[in-house]
């Protein structure tokens, strides 16, 4: 038994499922979760000592690798200056003004612990701006775990193909509407059976947990207007794309704008952070300028805060890493594409920026259906026998791939050879 195998069994006599979240137990993939011991840079070391080239980096959050020096750093000196204060500090001032400096359209900001507290204060502020209740969002995107999202979530939902949730009520979900991704009549049709009913629109501008898919030209061109004319909140959650796309996420590296982003992942440089922002007349009413009600007693946490800062100012800084980090994952773009033409099974791979991921699929995947509808059974093929090489993938077909600056070329090169390798071994 390899020590992962003993400290899964172990970890299921009190955890449930032996993890503390769900898609890290690899139930759809099959076998043992890697328990992991430390990783620096590129690699992660499980607790057997093999070594693993990462491509799911936190799910986003390592963006210049583990174990970033400054990043480091700077937790360590902050937290001899006490690990929480419950009290306003000059440190939050600095991190809400950077945000707003490389942010568009976000004049203030409230700091959360995760991207679900930021997503579900969103809904609230949107829903209390408005003064509606009903929201639409899309069939495989995930918002976090907050009992409105969870009607046709991707990510771990997807992944289980949970279709009802146990414990959310029928009437919190009534006023969650969805629409196919990438399907504007659909929202519009949404719009016209509920006229002034809807308080906002959420989206993953890209999205990412169905896999990578990417807006087709004049989707969310198409939701800002309908937005505009009907009085909609806009709202991008950049959890996954937010400082990852580019300084400015998806509304800059896209050239749009958002009402309310909500933020997670990156912002925390590896630290419990989220975030929401947009535009000051919707901001101000947030308690206690305004009525609608959100705190966290950890929020705006000097340890959480100053990992953020660090990693946030590091991009900031260096805007070359966005160009880095899409040659990198261009080239394993391309790496894969040579392997994977090799095979017999037919693939697509959607890409942008630092977030790519591979659907065993003859036709084009552009939304959930098309995703689901996919070889998901070959993915697990595929991703065991990359594990088993030292590469490691996320462990669904729902899930996007996270590219890190730390990522070699060389690191890259190993992949599409454990790729070559895989199509070889099951030829
Ligand atoms: C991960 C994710 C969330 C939830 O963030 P947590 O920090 O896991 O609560 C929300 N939205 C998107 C797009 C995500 O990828």
């Amino acid at each position: 038994m390899t020590k992962s195998q003993q400290l899964f069994e172990r970890a299921q006599k009190t955890i449930p499922g032996g993890v503390n979240s769900p898609v890290r137990a690899f139930r759809s993939v099959g076998g043992t979760p890697l328990f992991m011991e430390s990783a620096k840079g590129a690699y992660m070391y499980d607790a057997d000592g093999k070594r693993y080239i990462d491509y799911i980096n936190s799910w986003g959050p390592m963006i210049l690798g583990h174990a970033y020096e400054p990043v480091v750093t700077a937790i360590r000196e902050k937290a001899l200056q006490s690990t929480s204060f419950g009290a306003p500090t000059e440190l939050e001032i600095e991190m809400a003004e950077l945000i707003v400096s490389m942010a568009p359209n976000v004049d203030m900001v409230r700091m959360v612990s995760s991207g679900t507290e930021a997503c579900m204060s969103a809904l609230r502020l949107a829903r209390g701006y408005t003064g509606r209740n009903k929201f639409i969002k899309f069939e495989g995107c995930y918002h976090g775990h907050a009992d409105a999202f969870l009607v046709k979530a991707g990510s771990g939902v997807a992944t289980f193909n949970i279709q009802t949730i146990p414990g959310v009520t029928a009437g919190v979900s009534l006023d969650t509407l969805t629409a196919p991704y990438n399907d504007l009549e659909a929202v519009k049709t949404l719009v016209a059976q509920n006229p002034g009913e809807i308080a906002a629109i959420f989206v993953e501008p890209v999205a990412g947990n169905m896999g990578c898919i990417i807006p087709e030209p004049g989707f969310l061109e198409g939701l800002r207007a309908i937005c505009d004319k009907e009085g909609i909140v806009l709202v991008f959650d950049e959890v996954m794309t937010g400082f990852r796309l580019a300084p400015g996420g998806a509304q800059q590296r896209l050239g749009l704008n958002a009402d309310l982003v909500t933020y997670g992942k990156v912002i925390g440089g590896g630290m419990p952070v989220g975030a929401f922002g947009g535009r000051r007349e919707i901001m101000q009413h947030i308690a206690p300028l305004g009525n609608v009600y959100q705190a966290g007693t950890l929020s705006g946490n000097p340890i959480a805060m100053i990992a953020g800062y660090t990693m946030l100012k590091t991009l900031k800084d260096n805007p070359g890493i966005y160009k880095e980090l899409d040659d990198k994952t261009a080239l394993l773009h391309t790496g894969l594409e040579g392997a994977l033409s090799k095979g017999d099974v037919p693939f697509v791979i959607n890409r942008l920026g630092s977030m790519i991921s591979v659907h065993f699929s003859d036709k084009p995947v552009r939304n959930f259906a098309s995703a689901a509808a996919a070889n998901n059974a070959y993915f697990n093929k595929f991703f065991h026998s990359l594990l088993d090489q030292g590469v490691y993938l996320p462990p669904s077909a729902f899930e996007t791939w996270f590219i890190s600056t730390a990522i070699s070329n060389a690191d890259i090169e190993e992949t599409t050879g454990a790729v070559t390798k895989f199509l070889q071994a099951s030829k």
